[in-house]
């Protein structure tokens, strides 16, 4: 069997362009405010693709950028003006933050209505408890793959490689959510390969390039790959040997150009979502 690609970029350009029709025909522009402290290279780059991504769906986003010297209380008044400015719909503070700055304390800081990173804990819990919230963008992102792929989920038996606060749990709660059987593997799991197996649905985050080998993988599985794992040759690779996998899945992503351009289309989503739950409550 050779697995259908599951092309990201095309399926999130296609989200994209869905939410600029829909920002055009809103009567506001919805608000976006991205926050960097400090000068990491990856989180500019970031930054900037989130911003440009933002305006060119219609959305005002603005990227507020304070040196690394900022301090906690200086950075906790700037959340708290974001969070009482009626023109911002969205608040992203772009992790990783200084070491100085106690990074729970600021992701609590932000409005939950305006959390469109999905990391406040009332969005986490209402995710975790089955209630409508503002979702992580990374596992949103997977959804809207395995809806594109056409992959049942109700009933069906996933497996997510990896607990993490911003993939793996996440995860665990949206497929529950969808009435799939998950389970949900780690580092102390003993047979991760046998695990694979049982499953028609695999969600790899773990982090470990090729971790995931293709004879691991059920006939027909569907192989979402959200590792992004930098290689000694500057490559990037996901946490599925891809071309083994390719060989059994019946759908798989490819890294780059799987899960990646999904995160940032779904950022925008949820800053649409948060503007319109925000400005018309049920
Ligand atoms: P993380 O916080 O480091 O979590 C990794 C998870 O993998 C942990 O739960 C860990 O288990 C588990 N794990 C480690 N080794 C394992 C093994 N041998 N078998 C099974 N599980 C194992 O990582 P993350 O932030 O979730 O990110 C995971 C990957 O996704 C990374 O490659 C990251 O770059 C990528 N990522 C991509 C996007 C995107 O495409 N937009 C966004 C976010 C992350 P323990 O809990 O036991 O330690």
């Amino acid at each position: 069997m050779t697995a259908r690609i599951i092309d990201g970029a095309a399926v999130a350009a296609s989200l994209r362009a869905r939410l600029a029709e829909k920002v055009a025909a809103l009567p506001y522009r919805p608000g976006l405010m991205v926050v960097l402290v400090g000068d990491d290279p990856a989180s500019a780059v970031y930054v900037r693709a989130k911003d440009k991504a933002a305006n060119a769906a219609g959305i005002a986003a603005q990227t507020i950028r304070l040196p690394a010297s900022t301090t906690q209380a200086d950075l906790l008044a700037r959340i708290a003006q974001l969070n009482a400015d009626a023109a911002v719909d969205g608040i992203l503070v772009q992790l990783p933050l200084p070491a100085h700055i106690d990074t729970q304390a600021v992701v609590e800081a932000v409005d939950p209505a305006k959390d469109v990173d999905g990391f406040h804990p009332l969005n986490v819990g209402r995710l975790a408890s089955g209630h409508p919230a503002l979702v992580p963008c990374t596992p949103l992102g997977v959804m809207r793959l395995l809806g594109e792929a056409g992959t049942p989920l109700e009933g069906a038996r996933a497996l997510i490689a990896g607990r993490s606060a911003i993939v793996g749990r996440p995860m665990v709660s949206l497929m529950l959510a969808a009435n799939a059987t998950v389970t949900v593997a780690h580092s102390r799991t003993r047979d991760l390969a046998a695990e694979c197996g049982r499953a028609s649905i695999i969600v790899a985050a773990v982090g470990r390039p090729g971790l995931i080998r293709g004879d691991w993988i059920a006939p027909g599985a569907t192989v979402i790959d959200v590792g992004t794992n930098r290689l000694p040759n500057g490559k990037l690779a996901g946490d599925v040997a891809f071309a083994e996998a390719a060989q059994v899945a019946g759908a798989i992503t490819p890294v780059p150009g799987g899960v990646g351009p999904m995160t940032i289309a779904c950022l925008l989503e949820n800053t649409v979502t948060a503007a319109e739950r925000r400005r018309n409550p049920a």
